[in-house]
C-alpha cells in the first residue's frame, strides 16, 4: 500500500468563529515547519508531549515596508507530540489559536507556505490506522463517535473505539489460524495421509466461532437502531388525535437535530430522545398537513408505505368512536406484515370513552389522553421496551457498521462451507481454501489483511477534514 509521510495540515475544529480554533499538522517535517513560523521557543529542541506559548509570525515583506519585518499573526499555544507517541503515530503539532476564521486561515496559509499539504478528509485517522495506532474498526468508530447524536450511539462507538469488538474478532481469528496452520501442515504431508488436526475438536471450534459470529450479525438490527435511531410511524384515522399526540410527545423531549440538506416535506421527521435512544417520528409532514380530504385508510397508499418503513408502528384510535372489531382488524394487518406495533386508545379524558370494550385485546391496549398528556410517558416507555427491552444494558458487543455486518455474513457463509466440508469428511487440501477465505473476511473488518484501496477510500472519505 502506498503510504506518504509528507506533512499535512488542516483545521481540526469546526469552521466559523469560536473561542479557540485548533490547527493540526502531522508528518515528517511538522515540527520543523511550525518552528519556522513560530516565535518563542525552539520547537525542534522540545520534547514530546509538551505545550509552548508563543506567536505565529509572518516574516514576508509587507506592502509598503522597506524591508522584511516580523508581523505577529496570532498568539498561540502549540502542543507538540513526537512520533510514535501521537494520534497518527507521526510527529504531530496542534496550534491552538484565537478562533477567528480569518486568523486560522492565515495560520494554515503560513503552514502551507512552509511546505505542508492540505489534508484530505479522514487523512489523520487513516495515518493512525496505517501506522498501527488503531485497527480499521476502531478508525471507523472515530467517525461514529463524531457523528453520535445520542447517548446510546456514543456508548456503542466508544466501546468499539476502545477495541471491544476488534478484540472479539481477533480472538476468533487466532483460534482459526491455529487450526488452519495444522491443516496446512497436512498438505505438506499429503502423500502420507496423516491428520494433524483433530477433526472433532475442529468441528467444536467452527461451531463456537459460528455462534459468536451469528450473535454479532444478530446484534446489527439493534446496532443500526442505536446508530440511526428507531423509526416510528403514528398512524390512525383522521381526528384520532395524531397531531395532538405528536405535540404532546415532542413537548418536552424534542431532540435538537440539524437540518439535513435535501430533505423534502415528505420526509420531514421529528426526533424524540427516550432514555438515550433516538426515535424518529417519520412522515410527520403528513400529520401536520392534516391530510383533510384524503381518507387515511390503513392499507392504502401513504399510510401503508409509512407503516412498512417503520421499525415500530403506533396505531392511534379515538376511543369514543372506534369498535374493538376495527382494532382487531388493524392488528391482523400488522401481524400479517410482521410489524412491531403498539395499540393506543386516545381521548380517555372524554366522558364517552370507556376501557371495557378494549380490555380483552392482546397485546394490551394503552389508554391515553393526548390532549391532557395523560399516560403519554407510558407510551414512551412502551416504545423503548418494544425495540430495546433490556438488550442495550449488556456488555455484549453490538455491530453498528454495515461494512462489518456484510463481512460477518461472508464469514458465516465460509463457516457453513467449512462445516459442510467437515461433515462430508473432506481432506485438508479441500478445506484449506474455505478456511483461508474465512480468515480473510475476518481480517478485513479490522484491517489485519490488506484491505482494498477503494474500501479504505470510502471509509476515510466519510470523515471530516482535520480528523
Ligand atoms: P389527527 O387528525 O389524527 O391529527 O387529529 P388531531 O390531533 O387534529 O385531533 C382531532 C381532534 O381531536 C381535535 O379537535 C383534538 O383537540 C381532539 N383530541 C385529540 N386528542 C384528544 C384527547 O386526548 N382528548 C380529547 N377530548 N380530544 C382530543
Amino acid at each position: 500500500m502506498q503510504f506518504n509521510d509528507d506533512t499535512i495540515v488542516a483545521l481540526a475544529t469546526p469552521p466559523g468563529p469560536g473561542a479557540i480554533g485548533v490547527i493540526r499538522l502531522s508528518g515528517r517535517d511538522a515540527i520543523r515547519m511550525v518552528n519556522g513560523i513560530f516565535s518563542g521557543k525552539d520547537l525542534e529542541a522540545a520534547a514530546g508531549h509538551t505545550l509552548h506559548f508563543g506567536r505565529i509570525v509572518d516574516h514576508s515583506m509587507q506592502p509598503g515596508a522597506a524591508a522584511a519585518e516580523e508581523v505577529t499573526v496570532d498568539e498561540v499555544v502549540v502542543s507538540l507530540f513526537r512520533a510514535p507517541r501521537s494520534y497518527t503515530g507521526e510527529d504531530v503539532i496542534e496550534i491552538s489559536g484565537h478562533g477567528s476564521p480569518y486568523i486560522l486561515q492565515r495560520i494554515i496559509e503560513h503552514c502551507v507556505r512552509a511546505g505542508a499539504r492540505l489534508a484530505r478528509p479522514g487523512e489523520f485517522t487513516q495515518r493512525a490506522f496505517l501506522n498501527g495506532k488503531m485497527d480499521l474498526a476502531q478508525a471507523e468508530a472515530v467517525a461514529d463517535l463524531i457523528a453520535a447524536d445520542s447517548r446510546a450511539a456514543q456508548e456503542a462507538a466508544l466501546k468499539q473505539l476502545r477495541g471491544g469488538f476488534s478484540g472479539d474478532l481477533k480472538e476468533l481469528r487466532e483460534q482459526l489460524i491455529n487450526f488452519a496452520a495444522l491443516i496446512e501442515l497436512e498438505l505438506d504431508f499429503s502423500e502420507e495421509d496423516v491428520e494433524f488436526a483433530d477433526r472433532e475438536q475442529f468441528i467444536r471450534l467452527i461451531d463456537h466461532i459460528g455462534r459468536n459470529v451469528q450473535r454479532l450479525i444478530d446484534s446489527f438490527s439493534l446496532g443500526n437502531v442505536v446508530k440511526n435511531g428507531v423509526s416510528v410511524a403514528i398512524i390512525g384515522k383522521p381526528n384520532a388525535g395524531k397531531s395532538t399526540l405528536l405535540n404532546a410527545l415532542l413537548n418536552e423531549e424534542r431532540a435538537i437535530v440539524s437540518d439535513i440538506a435535501g430533505t423534502t416535506r415528505d420526509t420531514i421527521e421529528e426526533v424524540l430522545n427516550i432514555r438515550g435512544v433516538l426515535f424518529r417520528l417519520i412522515d410527520t409532514a403528513g400529520i401536520r398537513e392534516h391530510a383533510a380530504d384524503e381518507i387515511e385508510q390503513i392499507g392504502v397508499g401513504r399510510s401503508y408505505e409509512k407503516m412498512r418503513n417503520a421499525d415500530v408502528v403506533v396505531y392511534l384510535f379515538d376511543a369514543t368512536d372506534t369498535t374493538p372489531q376495527e382494532v382487531l382488524q388493524q392488528q391482523q394487518l400488522f401481524g400479517s406484515e410482521g410489524l412491531k406495533y403498539i395499540l393506543v386508545a386516545n381521548k380517555m379524558d372524554h366522558p364517552a370513552a370507556g376501557r371495557a370494550p378494549f380490555e380483552g385485546i392482546t397485546p394490551p391496549v394503552l389508554f391515553i389522553s393526548a390532549k391532557e398528556k395523560q399516560h403519554t410517558d407510558t407510551l414512551k416507555d412502551a416504545l423503548y421496551d418494544t425495540i430495546i427491552a433490556g438488550k442495550l444494558n449488556t456488555d455484549q458487543t453490538i455491530i453498528t457498521n454495515a461494512r462489518h455486518h456484510e463481512a460477518l455474513q461472508k464469514v458465516a457463509g465460509c463457516l457453513e462451507d467449512i462445516r459442510r466440508g467437515m461433515d462430508n469428511r473432506l481432506s485438508g487440501d479441500l478445506l484449506a481454501p474455505d478456511i483461508r477465505r474465512c480468515l480473510y473476511y475476518l481480517g478485513e473488518i479490522t484491517g489485519q489483511v490488506e484491505v482494498d484501496r477503494d474500501i479504505l477510500g470510502t471509509i476515510f472519505g466519510k470523515f471530516c477534514i482535520g480528523k
